[in-house]
């Protein structure tokens, strides 16, 4: 296939960033500074200052950040964690393996967990509520805060897709007990393979997620309790800490890039798209992704792959539609509905503002004349 525009373009990536990133890659490895050297404790300084926070922790990936607070919050049978079913299996996973139920709560218009419905999935059992800041965007966190409160629960952010974005002046991620994110190399800010973090301001939590990443060793000979191997790699964390750099102009780059999509596919009957970078007054969106909405889905992604773009579904089915999960007694119409109709279109820094334009043009010869 001859691409015309990629939905993530790795080699263009590293065309871009290799005159940086090789000195750091060869001084960090040529140091040995393999494991929790320097490197990692700069970037967890860095990350907790970027999101004003007090405590950021490395970890293996944002499934095992979340594994760890489930641990260390010691969730277990008869604990209900309320989040949404349109979201990666990640946020769910590490609750239900440790015997959890997870409770659905329905989307919104915005692909957010509608915050609207959260007081009537909340019950006694409650112990953790998971708001899931998807495509850049922050879920209503007033609305999580009040609710989760009433109940008593904790709330940990899902903030994987979310480095960045605030809401009412503050940045996702430092609303609730604690947020984890992904640097897998898709995400905003990606590593060169697996790599996530946990950012807190409660500084014993902190503490503790620090011996659990590391086998609960205090020193390196003293352990205090069980833990896991779940250790943010010291050379990814010195690439990470290069790209936090860049990361406010990236940031920029992508709502230029959301402005561009939302000048050109504005006014298209049958087609939804995000709300603008300036449209929302509350709220910094960072788009991480792109998603557009439309009835006619797989047959514009059709036409679209035909003109050289690459897209994506994230996530087709739903997380109640997964086979062998066991939670298809959930109904929850707008997150099927959404499934079927979801396109992301491709969203990433390195794009030309021409092939924005290849796209719109794309679509709009898609709407003008439907097959
Ligand atoms: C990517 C992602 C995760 C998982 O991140 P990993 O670092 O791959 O474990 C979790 N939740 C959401 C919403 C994600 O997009």
């Amino acid at each position: 296939m001859d691409w015309r525009v990629r939905f993530v373009d790795y080699p263009e990536q590293w065309r871009r960033q290799r005159a940086e990133l090789l000195p750091i890659i060869e001084d960090t490895i040529a140091r040995g500074d393999l494991m929790l050297r320097r490197q990692l404790h700069d970037f967890e300084e860095h990350l907790a200052a970027f999101n004003h926070s007090a405590r950021a922790v490395g970890v293996s990936n944002c499934t095992d950040g979340l594994r760890l607070l489930a641990h260390a919050l010691d969730i277990g049978p008869g604990d209900e964690v309320v989040t949404v079913a349109h979201t990666f299996i990640a946020t769910v996973s590490p609750f239900v393996l440790r015997g959890a139920k997870p409770v659905f709560v329905d989307i919104g218009t915005d692909h957010l967990m509608d915050t609207t419905q959260l007081a009537a999935a909340i019950t006694e059992r409650t112990r953790v509520v998971i708001p899931v800041h998807l495509n850049g965007r922050t879920v209503d966190m007033h609305a999580v805060g009040k609710a989760a409160a009433s109940a008593g629960a904790v709330v940990l952010e899902d903030a994987a897709q979310a480095l960045g974005a605030t809401f009412d002046g503050r940045t996702a991620g430092t609303f609730g007990l604690a947020s984890t994110y992904s640097f897998y190399p898709a995400k905003m800010l990606g590593a060169l393979g697996d790599a996530g973090a946990v950012l807190t301001d409660d500084q014993e939590l902190a503490n503790r997620l620090l011996r659990l990443r590391d086998h609960g060793r205090v020193q390196k000979a003293e352990i205090d309790g069980w833990g896991y191997n779940c250790r943010l790699d010291n050379l990814q964390a010195a690439i990470l800490d290069y790209r936090l750099g860049r990361l406010p102009g990236w940031i920029e780059r992508r709502r230029e890039l959301a402005r561009r999509y939302d000048e050109r596919l504005r006014d298209i009957d049958g087609l939804r798209i995000p709300v603008g970078p300036d449209a929302d007054p509350l709220r910094r969106d960072v788009y991480q992704n792109y998603p557009v909405t439309t009835e006619h889905r797989d047959r514009l992604a059709e036409h679209l792959r035909a003109d050289g773009i690459e897209t994506l579904v994230s996530w087709p089915i739903p997380l109640h539609h997964q086979r062998g999960l066991g939670l298809d007694h959930w109904k929850l119409p707008r997150t099927e509905e959404l499934c079927r109709q979801v396109l992301s279109l491709p969203m990433q820094v390195e794009l030309e503002d021409w092939q924005i334009d290849h796209v719109a043009d794309s679509i709009h010869r898609f709407f003008g004349r439907p097959a």
